[in-house]
């Protein structure tokens, strides 16, 4: 069986990317986010690439994905950000992964096992982690990492030196800390610590300014034509209408649409083929239109790109890069070069 759709990897761009990051990580450390089942590509094929490069440190968000993940490779850490819930006690002891502690619920919790763990101290973004005042509870927990967590990296924010220093002045016996994301790695070296945490900007994602032409696209959907037509002039495509024709044109229609996570927004504003064929008309659940006069010869069954550069469909959909990964769907056939 051979899916119509696919999601081209590229390999060597997930591991140029981890390699640049690394490198502008400095003397820290640097890992990967792998949550979201490697925010869509496939989280163990990531974790065995990134291993040979020499990434050890991974983190997914909850025990379903840790346990999904499979036996970690021989060195590796694998650290679940969400912590641990009651319900998640009996696999996490038994676990090599270890829970980032959130909360003095989740301290106490963990607190009796002895076993390894991570803590996140919340320096303002009031999401996850310990208030710094309750830093003491975590004092004679078995502790390898104190993270924090940025809430504006991608902008240039006061906010971003304050929980940098906030971070550092928390005195915690932790082996290590952490605080940058991938837009943290690119503030430079002061916010790196002892580890840092990409996820975006290993997929291909551009967190800010400073990374734009280091990071390589990763992923690039493709999909087969299903039909090709012509469409005369008057005549309209797909539901609602939207796109009458203005003259006689050609069309492919391809196997994706929104199920697929190719979504709505993309109507009228995507392209596929390096920009030669716009979408026409409404995004359908699994198909889309596209305008093919510049190609005589595309046919049923060839195989169109689609222009997913992050940046780029982020501007034409109104999508975030993150959501543009995430929501790719599990009809893809996701092949690896
Ligand atoms: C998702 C996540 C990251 C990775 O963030 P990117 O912006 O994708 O680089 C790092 N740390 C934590 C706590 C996260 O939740």
């Amino acid at each position: 069986m051979s899916a119509p759709l696919r999601l081209r990897l590229d390999g060597d761009a997930l591991a140029a990317n981890w390699r640049r990051l690394a490198k502008m990580s400095g003397g820290a450390a640097c890992g990967a986010a792998v949550k979201a089942d490697g925010y869509g590509l496939g989280a163990r094929a990531v974790v065995e690439r990134l291993v040979r490069e020499g990434c050890r440190d991974f983190f997914v968000a909850t025990w379903d994905e840790a346990e999904a993940l499979g036996a970690m490779p021989e060195g590796c850490a694998l650290s679940v950000l969400h912590g641990v819930r009651d319900e998640d006690m009996a696999v996490a002891i038994r676990s090599i992964a270890r829970p980032v502690l959130n909360s003095p619920e989740q301290a106490a919790r963990w607190r009796p096992t002895g076993r390894p763990c991570d803590a996140m101290a919340d320096t303002g973004i009031n999401r996850l982690g310990l208030q710094p005042e309750d830093a003491g509870l975590l004092a004679g927990l078995n502790l390898e990492t104190l993270m924090s967590h940025l809430a504006c990296a991608d902008e240039d924010s006061a906010m971003n030196a304050r929980q940098r220093d906030a971070l550092a002045a928390l005195d915690v016996p932790a082996k290590r800390k952490s605080l940058a994301n991938s837009a943290g790695i690119c503030l430079g070296e002061g916010f790196a610590f002892d580890l840092t945490r990409p996820g975006l900007a290993l997929y291909g994602g551009v967190p800010r300014a400073e990374a734009h032409g280091h990071v390589a696209q990763v992923a690039f959907p493709e999909a087969q034509v299903v039909q090709r037509r012509r469409v005369p002039a008057g005549e309209s495509i797909g539901y609602g209408a939207t796109f009458i024709a203005q003259a006689d044109i050609e069309v492919a229609i391809l196997n994706i649409g929104y199920a697929d996570g190719y979504l709505r927004a993309f109507a009228g504003a995507g392209t596929a083929g390096r920009g030669r064929f716009p979408v026409l008309g409404r995004v359908s659940m699994d198909l889309i239109a596209v305008g093919i006069d510049a190609e005589p010869t595309l046919g049923e069954g060839d195989w169109v790109a689609i222009d997913y550069s992050l940046p780029g469909a982020a501007r034409a959909s109104g999508l975030s890069q993150y959501e543009l990964l995430t929501v790719l769907g599990q009809r893809f056939e996701r092949v690896w070069s």
